[in-house]
């Protein structure tokens, strides 16, 4: 599968994910200091990292469309950069 970004701003990215295509898949680019942990725990090899970097000079995960919104990263990330939310709560703006 390929990325589902759905919205690339100067600080987020977001991307459609989960077997229903039902979860926002969120990155603060800017809290990422670069150190792969989510990288390498994913189970499902969704999380590659970027060929470019954030302003504080780190590369990113991207998300390659292999996410099923399992959330083992969120807990593992140390810095606090991702996050999972119900589309339908950001489609209404909650
Ligand atoms: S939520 Fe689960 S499947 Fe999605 S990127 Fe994180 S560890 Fe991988
Ligand atoms: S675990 Fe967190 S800080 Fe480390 S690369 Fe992933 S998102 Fe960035």
């Amino acid at each position: 599968m390929s990325e589902v970004r759905v919205q690339h701003n100067e600080r987020f990215d977001v991307f459609i994910v989960g077997k229903k295509r039902n979860r926002v898949f969120v990155v603060d680019r800017d809290r990422c200091k670069g150190c792969r942990i989510c990288v390498s725990i994913c189970p499902y090899n969704a999380l590659e990292m970027s060929d470019k970097k954030t302003h504080r000079g780190y590369f990113y995960p991207i998300e390659n469309g292999n996410c099923t919104a399992c959330r083992q990263c969120l807990y593992a990330c140390p810095d606090f950069v991702l996050s999972i939310h119900d589309l339908r709560d950001v489609t209404a703006g909650g």
